[in-house]
């Protein structure tokens, strides 16, 4: 059962609702998010009366989810959630692109890579500074140096970043270097212990689905996180395994209105490792926004070839300006504004 208490709940009401949980034998895992904080009663639910906690002060509503994840899911927030990166909004009507190149590699690069974003008008920058590669002998990234080039170049540009944090021990430098959005790689989608520390914070965190996870499995992993008390969780669907072996993976756009069913949460999908090739960035793209998606995350180099990293499936900077004009178009069909 989870219990939501109300915006205004003190903390005495918060204890008061905890005790009476506790009375009953259950257990009580608190989360605080910035908006709300929810209480989870975890143990023989059939104890506990939602009517008898419904009338507590401070208490919104309690119910009963049967349902492995609670806060992430639309029955405890039938309204969309808005998260808000850095004064840009993504969820609810609000579609944001995000990107940049697969990898941080140069400075000059960087910057390049951070104009490109910035004339096609899009708010958001994508880069790695650590790389989970298959091959331990193929480029791992940058790492710390990369992420200040990165760090760097974005603030010139005024663009909020999006990295990937493979290994809790960056956690530090991440919040040092202020990292926008965090990104969790398909790779460790179910690292759970990297899960909860991005719990604790309150930086919004981009959650890739695991190359062969199911939806609830996924949905899981984000209630990990959310658990802790994070909720600004943003999932990515970015192409599962199948047989196929054209691609390098499928992009499951069934996903995305399963996914909005199931949560309030914003979900974006990621054209690039969905397919694998630039030349299909463009058709996924439209397919995820044309079926509900809140947004991109796609690579973009400023000279593709030369990408250290996923260089086939580079877009360039003219071929971004290119792909926002046509999603401003289907967006402004499905009534949602797409941040320009
Ligand atoms: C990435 O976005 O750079 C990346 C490594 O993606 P994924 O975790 O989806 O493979
Ligand atoms: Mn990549």
């Amino acid at each position: 059962m989870i219990i939501v208490m109300n915006n205004s709940a003190t903390d005495e009401e918060i204890d008061f609702v905890v005790s009476r949980i506790k009375e009953k034998g259950l257990d009580a895992s608190i989360s605080k998010g910035t908006e709300k904080t929810v209480i989870g009663a975890v143990g023989d639910e059939r104890l506990l009366d939602p009517k008898l906690l419904d009338n507590l002060p401070g208490v919104e509503q309690a119910l009963r989810i049967v349902k492995p994840y609670k806060i992430v899911a639309r029955e405890w927030h039938p309204e969309d959630t808005v998260i808000n990166i850095n004064g840009h909004p993504i969820g609810g009507k609000n579609i944001q692109v995000i990107s940049g190149p697969c990898s941080v590699e140069t400075p000059d690069q960087m910057k390049n890579a951070a104009e490109g974003v910035k004339a096609a008008g899009v708010k958001l920058m994508r880069g790695g500074a650590f790389k989970p590669r298959t091959s331990p002998y193929s480029f791992q990234g940058t790492g710390f140096e990369g992420l200040e080039m990165f760090r760097k170049a974005a603030d010139n540009a005024g663009l909020p970043i999006v990295t990937e944090l493979l290994d809790v021990r960056h956690l530090d430098k991440f919040l040092e270097h202020k990292v926008d959005v965090i990104q969790i790689g398909t790779r460790s989608m179910q690292n759970f212990e990297l899960l909860r520390e991005v719990g604790r914070l309150k930086v919004p965190v981009i959650l890739k689905r695991g190359m062969s996870a199911t939806i609830s499995e996924w949905l899981m992993a984000a209630e990990y996180i959310a658990s802790g008390g994070n909720h600004n969780i943003i999932f990515c669907e970015r192409g599962i395994r199948t047989f196929e072996t054209y691609y390098r993976n499928v992009l499951d756009v069934t996903a995305i209105p399963v996914l909005k069913k199931e949560t309030h949460l914003p979900v974006i999908i990621d054209p690039s490792h969905s397919g694998g090739k630039a030349w299909m960035v463009a058709a996924l793209s439209r397919a995820g926004i044309a079926a509900g998606a809140d947004g991109l995350l796609v690579e973009m180099h400023p000279t593709p070839s030369e990408a250290w990293c996923d260089a086939d499936q580079a877009i360039t900077p003219t071929e971004l300006k290119e792909l926002m004009k046509e999603l401003t178009a289907i967006a402004n069909i499905l009534g949602r504004d797409i941040a320009k």
